[in-house]
C-alpha cells in the first residue's frame, strides 16, 4: 500500500527518481493484481473437478460392500483431504473477491445477543465441550453481516476449541459501550507469543509448533476473519500470552450509531 511521491519542487535528480520510484509502484501493483487474479481463478478452476472427484469418493464409500478396513480407511481419508481442499479454495475464492472488492456485504442490524448465544450453543454442541456465555444484559444490537459474522464467530470459537485442551476454559464474551459492540473469544489454551501475534492475521500463516502443526488447518481462517470484520466497518483484534491462552476481540459498530 505504499503511496505515489508526489514532488514539485526538488532538485531533477530527485524528481527522477521519485519518477522511477512511481513507475516500480505501479508495475508492483499491476503485479499484485495478476497474483491475486491468477489465485482467484485457479481456485475457481479447481474446485469444480474436485467436487465431482468428491462426489465419486462418497458414492464409492456409499455403495462399496466388501470394502477391507484398509480400502475403506484409505477412502475416508481421501474424502478428508478433498473436502479440506475444497474447503480452501472456498476460503481463497472468499479472499480473492474481498482483494478485488466484490465479496458484497449485506449491512443490517443484528442482534448479538441471540447471535452469540446461538453459536455458543451449536459449538458446545459439536465439540461436546463446555463454552461459557457471559453476556451484558443490555440488548447489543450490531451494523453488521449477520451470516458472516457467524462464520467468524465460529472460526474462531473453532479455533479456541482447537489450540486448548478439554479441561481449559474457552468463554464467549459480549459487551457494549456508547458506540460499540463488543465480543471477545476467549481460551485458555497454549497462546501465542508475540512475534507470532503480528503474523496471525497472514495468509497460510500457521504457528510452526508441533502443537499447532498437528491441528487440522489451512490457515486462512484469520485471514478471511479480518478480511470480512473490516468488509462490515468493524476491527479484530488479538491479546496471547504462550501458556495461559489467547482472547481475540471483534469490535463492531453500534447499529443506532449510524442513523
Ligand atoms: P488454522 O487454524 O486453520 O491453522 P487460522 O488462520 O485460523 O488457521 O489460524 C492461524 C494460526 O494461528 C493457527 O495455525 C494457530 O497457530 C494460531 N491460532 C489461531 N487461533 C489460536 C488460538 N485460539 N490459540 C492459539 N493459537 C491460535
Amino acid at each position: 500500500n505504499a503511496a505515489k511521491l508526489e514532488l514539485h519542487q526538488a532538485p531533477d535528480e530527485i524528481l527522477g527518481l521519485a519518477q522511477t520510484f512511481n513507475e516500480m509502484l505501479l508495475r508492483l501493483s499491476a503485479s499484485w493484481e495478476q497474483q491475486r487474479q491468477f489465485v482467484g481463478n485457479v481456485s475457481h478452476e479447481l474446485r469444480t473437478p474436485l467436487t465431482v472427484v468428491l462426489g465419486y469418493l462418497q458414492s464409492l464409500l456409499r455403495r462399496g460392500t466388501n470394502f477391507s478396513d484398509y480400502q475403506k480407511q484409505a477412502l475416508e481419508t481421501a474424502i478428508g483431504e478433498t473436502e479440506r481442499t475444497i474447503r480452501m479454495l472456498e476460503d481463497l475464492l472468499d479472499l480473492a473477491r474481498a482483494d478485488s472488492g466484490n465479496l458484497h456485504f449485506s449491512v443490517n442490524p443484528v442482534v448479538l445477543n441471540t447471535l452469540v448465544a446461538e453459536v455458543a450453543a451449536m459449538s458446545q454442541t459439536v465439540s461436546n465441550r463446555e463454552i461459557t456465555l457471559v453476556s451484558t444484559d443490555q440488548e447489543v444490537v450490531a451494523s453488521a453481516d449477520q451470516n458472516r459474522l457467524q462464520q467468524v464467530l465460529i472460526n474462531l470459537v473453532d479455533n479456541a476449541i482447537k489450540y486448548s485442551s478439554p479441561e481449559q476454559p474457552v468463554d464467549l464474551v459480549l459487551e457494549k459501550t456508547e458506540k460499540h459492540a463488543i465480543i471477545h473469544i476467549c481460551d485458555g489454551g497454549i497462546g501465542i507469543s508475540l512475534a507470532h501475534q503480528n503474523r496471525i492475521f497472514e495468509r497460510f500463516y500457521r504457528v510452526d509448533e508441533s502443537m499447532t502443526r498437528s491441528r487440522d488447518g489451512t490457515g486462512l481462517g484469520l485471514a478471511i476473519a479480518k478480511s470480512l470484520i473490516e468488509g462490515m466497518e468493524g476491527r479484530i483484534t488479538l491479546r496471547s500470552k504462550p501458556g495461559e491462552g489467547s482472547v481475540f476481540t471483534i469490535i463492531l459498530p453500534i447499529w443506532n450509531s449510524q442513523l
